[in-house]
């Protein structure tokens, strides 16, 4: 059985809309004024987590509890994050061709695993590993084989890792011996190491993925 492992913000899902959706309805819900709001789409721009609303709490009264606001945050992001159709249906197709389909990502587990299943992900992944599981991320190899741990396999030269992030996507693919696909959007960092394809949308990526059982 081939494994492919994908990972989740930005890849599979485009987290940036949904961010700004959840942080403008969390602070609309609880009369939180501009400054707060702004606050919050900076300080949780590229990632967020529980603590983040103590220093929420740290740096302006709120009444609410940290516990309180991560779980609205949680609801909120879940509600406003989407896969699209043509994401979706590529990977049943890639399922269906009897590939095992794993997500690998950096960040708590409840809001990944929230996130994965109000976008109706849950039902083509067959592992999840978030980096909030073990405390380790990605560009660390240990995230990558548990992954596939959770698909009930192990790491075979010959698997696949695809992601945006070139550092802990592609150079962490790498690293754990994956060959990988890399989906455009940021800039290419000078002297890392090449990804196998380069790809413009996960979809793209996984036509790929496809081909190579026909190649
Ligand atoms: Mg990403």
């Amino acid at each position: 059985m081939r494994l492919a492992i994908f990972d989740l913000d930005g890849t599979l899902v485009d987290r940036t809309g949904a961010f700004a959706d959840a942080i403008t309805s969390l602070s609309q819900d609880h009369g939180y004024g501009p400054e707060i709001e702004q606050w919050l789409l900076t300080e949780l721009a590229d990632h967020a987590e529980r603590g983040d609303f103590d220093r929420l709490r740290a740096t302006f009264s709120v009444g609410e509890s940290a516990d309180h606001l991560w779980r609205v945050y949680i609801d909120r992001m879940a509600a406003s994050m989407h896969c699209r159709p043509a994401v979706l249906h590529s990977l049943e197709r890639l399922k269906e061709a009897g590939w095992s389909i794993a997500v690998a990502t950096n960040g708590a587990s409840d809001i990944q695993r929230a996130k994965i299943h109000a976008t109706g992900l849950s039902d083509l992944i067959d592992g999840i590993a978030a980096s909030g599981d073990i405390d380790i991320r990605k560009p660390d190899p240990r995230l990558f084989e548990l992954a596939a741990a959770r698909c009930g396999t192990q790491l075979t030269r010959g698997d696949w890792m695809t992601g945006d992030n070139p550092e802990t996507d592609i150079v962490g693919g790498h690293d754990a011996g994956l060959r990988t696909i890399w989906v455009t959007g940021r800039p290419w960092p000078e002297g890392l190491v090449t990804p196998h394809h380069t790809v413009d949308d996960v979809v793209e990526a996984v036509g790929y993925l496809l081909d190579q059982d026909s190649a």
